[in-house]
């Protein structure tokens, strides 16, 4: 629906420009020339060793060290007109938070992240920057290397929290009501964005913990609950309310928030409603979806049966249908519960996969096998109805398809079967149509998605906003996070005028 290179908007542009001008920022430009900076390799990200890491849930990336840190800053160029902000959906000022690193400013540098991203030690971690603003950083164009923006992100962010006592206010008694439906990274940030200006935000979320995706869908060892907890405390520092295990649309109505006085809503409910292919079998018990698989593991804790309730299975033999950051993340769980092979099987080449370059690289390290050019065809059980192997089609690509990758083409006669216990399907998911039930003049798109306004990202409702997934389909966090950013923008208008008439 939206670009994902949108150019700040004005106010962005004005206050950024602000900060390069700022005497500091001549003095770091002077101290070096643009060519000793060329010259700085860039800083590795230090991680735990592949065996050790491979078998529990503890974060695989380490952090840079401050000196690290310092020395990765040093490398930006500090430029006139940098091509990474335009790069980022919420326009970080990027080279104003690099540049205080780069003096040993390290919480005033997080200050600055804060100010257009309410999660920036989540960013930090799960972004991918290498498609957005490390992809456009002038560095890279200059050097062939961009700027480790990500890892200096989440520096920044993690000594902020280490740091700093989360801000505390409390919007005035008569502020004007918002409510935002779901507490995903697109619904934290329009609360961050709307407690700022000063509205009384609730956050309503259906599960039992604040986060959506980031608390049970990325596993531990990429994102740390305890991460994005404080992110959250934050938020509530901030004056948010979290009301937890509430479904709008079976706990109450919009319709019956508005009784309550709500005067705007903000929805970001994502699509977190799984897709299966269709084939074959996938009623098969040790079949799952990606989704519950996850869930499972990270937000019910699975992984610690019988100190928990819930279960997982831990397979012998595992496959994971899919080759984007979903799946990666399944397979790396399933690997760390003891599956052995644990195997990608995506239909396309490796060119193709969605997931992040990095989180490929860190799977092939801990011993996932990835078998290209595949796609299964069914499921076999035993009598018992369990699942016990997967027969599977070699592909070979095509012409390009509407998403401009080329389509995989099955290669007649070329079946063969592999042996699994486990089969944990991740190719996609779709928004889920609760909301539409309860609320049917909300626009529906093609897929299932809310239609809403291009620019303010208005819904057919009034006083209804929507953004993340829920309006894109399945995309990232940091598009679900600019479109909430622009949502708080739309609403705050929306409010201005309704108060004005
Ligand atoms: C396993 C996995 C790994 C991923 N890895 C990455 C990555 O590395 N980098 C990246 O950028 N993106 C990644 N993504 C995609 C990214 O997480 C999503 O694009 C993003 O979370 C969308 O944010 P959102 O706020 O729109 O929705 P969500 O994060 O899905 O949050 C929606 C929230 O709304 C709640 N909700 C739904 N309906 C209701 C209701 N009726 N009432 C109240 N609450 C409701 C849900 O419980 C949920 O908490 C990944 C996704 C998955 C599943
Ligand atoms: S484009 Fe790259 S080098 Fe230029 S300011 Fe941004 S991060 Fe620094």
């Amino acid at each position: 629906m939206t670009d994902e290179k949108k150019p700040c908007d004005p106010s962005d542009r004005d206050r950024i420009r602000v900060e390069y001008d700022r005497d500091w920022r001549r003095e770091l430009r002077r101290s070096m020339t643009p060519k000793d900076r060329i010259r700085i390799p860039r800083q590795p990200m230090p991680q735990r060793d592949a065996f050790t890491r491979g078998r529990d849930f503890a974060e695989v990336n380490l952090g840079l060290s401050p000196e690290a840190a310092r020395s990765e800053a040093r490398r930006c160029l500090d430029c006139a007109a940098p091509g990474c902000i335009s790069g980022c959906p919420v326009a970080i000022d990027i080279p104003t938070f690099i540049k205080q690193i780069e003096r040993g400013e390290f919480a005033a540098a997080g200050r600055t992240l804060k100010t257009t991203n309410s999660l920036p030690a989540v960013c930090g971690r799960v972004c991918p920057q290498e498609t957005q603003c490390e992809s456009v950083c002038n560095l890279k164009r200059a050097a062939g290397v961009p700027v480790a923006i990500g890892h200096l992100e989440r520096f920044a962010a993690d000594f902020e929290r280490s740091a700093a006592s989360a801000p505390c206010c409390r919007p005035d008694p008569g502020a004007v009501k918002v409510a935002v439906v779901g507490s995903g990274p697109a619904g934290l940030t329009a609360a961050g964005e709307l407690a700022r200006k000063g509205y009384a935000v609730t956050v309503f979320e259906a599960l039992h913990e604040a986060g959506g995706v980031l608390a049970y869908g990325i596993p531990e060892f990429r994102l740390p609950k305890e991460v994005l907890r404080a992110e959250v405390e934050c938020l509530r520092g901030l004056g948010v309310e979290m009301r937890l295990n509430f479904i709008v649309g079976r706990t109450a109505t919009l319709d019956q928030l508005r009784d309550e006085g709500f005067r705007a809503f903000f929805i970001g409910t994502g699509a977190g409603l799984p897709n299966f292919m269709k084939i074959p079998g996938e009623n098969l018990v040790g079949v799952y979806s990606a989704n519950e698989y996850l869930t499972r593991v990270n937000l019910m804790r699975a992984r610690d049966f019988p100190a928990v309730d819930t279960p997982v299975p831990r397979a012998r033999r595992a496959a994971v249908i899919g080759g984007g950051n979903v799946a990666l993340d399944s397979v790396r769980t399933a690997r760390r519960l003891g599956a052995e092979p644990a195997m990608i099987i995506y239909r396309r080449s490796r060119q193709e996969m969605p997931a992040r370059i990095e989180e490929i690289k860190h799977a092939e390290e801990e011993g996932v096998e990835i078998l290209l050019l595949t796609a299964p065809v069914c499921y076999k059980g035993d009598e018992k109805g369990r699942l016990r192997s997967m027969v599977c089609l070699r592909m070979e690509l095509g012409a390009p398809d509407s998403s401009g990758r080329r389509r995989p083409v099955p290669i007649p006669g070329s079946e063969f079967e592999i042996e699994i216990d486990l089969a944990v399907v991740a190719v996609g998911q779709s928004p889920n149509p609760l909301l539409f039930e309860c609320q049917p003049e909300l626009r529906r798109g093609r897929w299932g998605t809310i239609e809403v306004e291009e620019n303010t990202l208005a819904a057919s409702a009034p006083g209804v906003f929507a953004g993340g997934d829920i309006v894109r389909g399945g995309a990232t966090v940091i598009l679900a996070m600019g479109d909430a950013r622009r949502a708080a923008a739309g609403i705050e208008a929306y409010l201005r005028e309704e108060h004005d008439s």
